[in-house]
């Protein structure tokens, strides 16, 4: 059976993010773009409302929420402020493999008081020589007694900054390529660990990304996540269900977009008519429109597939790739009706077209979504009729 209608409860956390985006998102994204700071009150308020901790089950002090709920309350949070979003989404990203492969004793230490009071967390994944493919990873994690001693830097991280533990994938060999992968749970007050400045973006500037450098850090053994060998897999078992999280988050950035360039071209004038009234203006208008219902339900089925526990690699990757491309031409079409008031810091709609931009890069670029789907639908069709 196939339904669109929202829950009662999914209605009650839409507008409840709504309201969030609008109260207390929206009144500082203009001065922290401008600044690129780190909205760290917001974040906290974000904490509270438990938009940091969606996924985490409730006996562990979260929201116990599905993917499809979550991405319900993203929609919302990202049309307020991207940058915003995608800070308090990270957190999301590097907890659901503790929730998923953790044991009991890790989901107690880390879940419980990162739930309980305000905390930030990062995905250490990518490195500066290491970003498409991160089997060729550089960071060493070495056992010695009962401890591993991490060495290496990672790089691009958002809220690196500010995390109160970092989720960090390292190699035990670097010969074993993804098989040497593991991941730790690496508290940030450990010796040996530092990060960069903020990293001057294009957009999404309110989000916080440094370098972080582990320097013979002692991460105790008894924060490896899973058994050894089992890293890569985990990293890619948490992306498949935060693209869809990231997804969502293009769906409101193009739906802001959208709304501003509506309003704007019902009210200005040329040729003696409101803009909206000409036909090429309507058909930009009409094919944005098109294009962000058509990523939601691309989004809504990945999710929904995440929430069943059906593999979503092939949905999750469509999803990704799609909505990415759809905020990158529905914020330029955006800036395209506005015309050269678009191009200016004086309308919404360029920050918008720069915030848009990164989603093609990070959570997997364009590229690599598609060779993703390429491969399954490769591996699917030896199982067709003909
Ligand atoms: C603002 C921001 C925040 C980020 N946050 C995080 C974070 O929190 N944690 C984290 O671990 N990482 C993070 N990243 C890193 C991000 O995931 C990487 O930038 C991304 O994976 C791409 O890697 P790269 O930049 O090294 O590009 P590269 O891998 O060098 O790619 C460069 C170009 O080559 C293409 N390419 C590469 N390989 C192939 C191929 N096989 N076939 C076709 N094309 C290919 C790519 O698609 C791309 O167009 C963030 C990045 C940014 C910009």
């Amino acid at each position: 059976m196939i339904g669109f209608d929202l829950t009662p409860e999914q209605k009650a956390l839409q507008g409840e993010a709504r309201r969030f985006s609008k109260e207390v998102i929206l009144p500082v994204v203009a001065q922290h773009d401008r600044d690129g700071t780190f909205p760290v009150d917001v974040m906290e308020k974000a904490h509270q409302q438990g938009f940091f901790t969606p996924l985490v089950p409730k006996k562990y002090g979260g929201q116990g929420l599905g993917v499809l709920d979550n991405c319900i309350i993203s929609e919302e949070l990202a049309a307020g402020c991207m940058g915003i979003y995608v800070s308090i989404f990270v957190s999301t990203l590097a907890l659901y493999p503790i929730i998923r492969f953790g044991t009991e004793e890790q989901k107690e230490r880390f879940l419980k008081p990162f739930c309980s009071k305000f905390s930030i967390a990062s995905y250490c994944l990518s490195e500066v020589t290491v970003g498409s493919d991160p089997a060729s990873m550089r960071t060493t994690a070495i056992l010695n007694g009962n401890h591993y001693l991490l060495n290496g830097s990672k790089m691009w991280i958002t809220n690196g900054g500010y995390a109160d533990f970092y989720l960090v994938f390292a190699t035990t060999d670097p010969a074993k390529k993804h098989k040497g992968i593991i991941s730790l749970i690496v508290p940030s007050k450990l010796e040996g660990i530092s990060h960069g400045e903020p990293i001057d973006k294009m957009g999404q500037r309110a989000s916080n990304t440094t370098s972080v450098v582990f320097k013979n850090v002692r991460v105790p053994k008894e924060n490896l996540l899973g058994g050894e060998g089992e890293g890569f897999k985990k990293a890619m078992a948490a992306l498949d269900i935060t693209r869809p999280m990231i997804a969502i988050g293009s769906v409101g950035i193009a739906r802001s977009a959208l709304e501003l360039a509506a309003q704007y071209a019902k009210k200005r004038i040329q040729f003696g008519v409101p803009i909206a009234q000409h036909q090429a203006v309507q058909f930009m208008l009409a094919d944005m429109a098109k294009d962000i219902e058509a990523a939601r339900l691309l989004v809504w089925k990945a999710a929904w597939l995440a929430d069943q526990g059906v593999r979503n690699s092939k949905e999750a990757a469509m999803a990704k790739a799609f909505a990415a491309d759809m905020a990158m031409r529905v914020t330029t079409d955006a800036v395209q009706i506005y015309g050269g008031m678009g191009y200016t810091k004086w309308h919404p709609v360029e920050k918008l077209m720069r915030d848009a931009k990164v989603i093609q890069i990070y959570e997997g670029t364009a590229q690599i979504m598609r060779l993703v789907i390429a491969r399954q639908l490769l591996q699917e069709t030896e199982k067709t009729l003909f």
